[in-house]
């Protein structure tokens, strides 16, 4: 009954305090109708992930965040939180729902990296089947086996994943029932949603996809809702780590977790839910870039070839980091400690890592997965590789953007964790925790298990 009485004091709080703000484009969201599929008793885990929000953001007293500080003074949350290598979306989205790192995971990219046949540059491919790319067991696989039922909006690695009852993805099925729903709503065309990554705002995207959210969480209910909102990513490339563009998109977040609040308060759903705000990585900015690519072009190891460049050794640039592939075996004892050497030596490179290396920073072995790297570059700060197979190898970049990408054990990088609602204690800091813990502590509040998870759920975090 206390608790009872705990979880709603603290939502109306939210709804009477700086919340009301967004009451009007609240009013304007559907009201609930379930349609008779929802989950109607139990736990209800929504799961946010603000992408690239840095840990040290929530330090600011004047971040312009209302929703996101009340839901941490009526919550738990880390001061920071530490995220896997590579420290970018996909691979730490994954390390979010299934409590393994990317040496188990074996997600290194944002989709799958793959070698064409006529030795031109690699590919990172997104949209393929998550049987392919994810070597894990995730939250929903493990709900679905007990006939509990997940949503998806915007979340990744996740394409074509069966045990996903409700979806509306990063690119939108326009014949999905959630995209019927919001049509039908009068919430957007059908042909925004057919033309969706085209000529669209991430702002608008993200509207759109709260919309999304409201829609699954209020009428489909489901038992766990991932939820994934991008535009602080966005920014933060484009105009640089905690610019004034980065609190913008901040803000613009934080009205849209408040959407989502209290459309489900008006569901009559807030009793059942954990909230968790998370954020996948943080940002820094960078004012050089690397072309690793260029590099190999110099060291005669790519070759223009038909207007393209071919070779067996190719970089995959990721910001702070990047990925190298020698695709010919019988060259990897000759050209490992050769190109380790040359990179390390390049102005902007911290280090280089051999494949037996990387695997102590959580990266997989070669002999595990074709994604695995045979060495693996970190950028030094204020430098990040980037495309491009044409000289000059390294240039400045002005004004200032931002990446992600570097080492996990760059500050810079730490993520946000904030859990408040139903089975969340109130006012506790969680001090410094890691990213593996937080799919455990989903799976431990929605009674399902993950046996191969790495570290132990946040107990300390929730209501006993
Ligand atoms: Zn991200």
């Amino acid at each position: 009954m206390q608790k009872v009485l705990a979880v709603a004091i603290f939502f109306a709080a939210i709804v009477s305090g700086s919340a009301s703000l967004y009451a009007q484009s609240s009013a304007a969201a559907p009201q609930a109708s379930n349609d008779g599929s929802a989950a109607h008793q139990g736990p209800i885990v929504v799961l946010i992930t603000i992408d690239g929000f840095p840990a040290r953001a929530l330090k600011d007293p004047r971040l312009p965040m209302p929703t996101l500080r009340m839901l941490q003074a009526n919550g738990a949350y880390a001061e920071a939180m530490l995220p896997i290598n590579p420290t970018i979306t996909w691979p730490n989205h994954t390390a979010l729902i299934t409590g393994v790192n990317a040496s188990e995971h074996h997600v290194l990219f944002n989709g799958l990296l793959t070698f064409p046949s006529d030795h031109s540059i690699v590919d990172v491919k997104p949209w393929v089947p998550k049987e392919q790319l994810v070597h894990a067991r995730t939250l929903y696989d493990a709900l679905a086996q007990k006939g509990m039922m997940t949503g998806q909006v915007d979340w990744v690695a996740i394409f074509g994943a069966k045990d996903v009852r409700w979806q509306f993805a990063e690119n939108p099925d326009v014949d999905g029932p959630v995209a019927h729903d919001l049509i039908a709503q009068g919430l957007v065309t059908h042909d925004e949603i057919a033309t969706f990554g085209e000529n669209s705002s991430p702002a608008w995207r993200d509207q759109v996809w709260t919309d999304a959210a409201i829609d699954i969480l209020t009428r489909h209910t489901p038992n766990l809702l991932l939820f994934h909102l991008l535009q602080t990513d966005s920014l933060q490339h484009q105009y640089g780590a905690l610019s004034p563009a980065a609190y913008a998109a901040f803000g613009y977040a934080d009205a849209s977790i408040a959407r989502l609040i209290d459309a489900a308060r008006q569901a009559g759903l807030l009793d059942r839910i954990t909230f968790i705000v998370a954020s996948d990585h943080g940002f820094a900015s960078y004012t050089h870039i690397i072309r690793a690519n260029a590099a190999l072009v110099q060291q005669g190891l790519l070759r223009l070839q038909d207007g393209s460049y071919r070779g067996d050794v190719w970089a995959q640039p990721e910001g702070g980091e990047a990925s190298l592939y020698i695709r010919d075996a019988s060259k990897r004892a000759t050209l490992v400690p050769k190109l380790k050497a040359y990179f390390e030596h390049l102005p902007g490179i911290a280090a280089v890592y051999t494949n037996e290396e990387a695997q102590k920073l959580g990266i997989p072995s070669t002999a595990s997965t074709d994604q695995a790297p045979d060495l693996y570059l970190a950028a030094k700060p204020g430098y990040a590789f980037a495309d491009g197979t044409v000289e000059p190898v390294e240039q400045d970049v002005t004004p200032a953007r931002g990446a992600h990408g570097y080492l996990n054990s760059d500050s810079d990088m730490e993520a946000l964790f904030i859990a408040s609602g139903a089975h969340i204690r109130k006012g506790v800091d969680l001090g410094h925790i890691t990213n593996l813990q937080v799919a455990p502590t989903i799976a431990k509040i929605l009674g399902v298990s993950l046996p191969a998870a790495q570290q132990q759920p946040l107990t300390d975090a929730m209501q006993q």
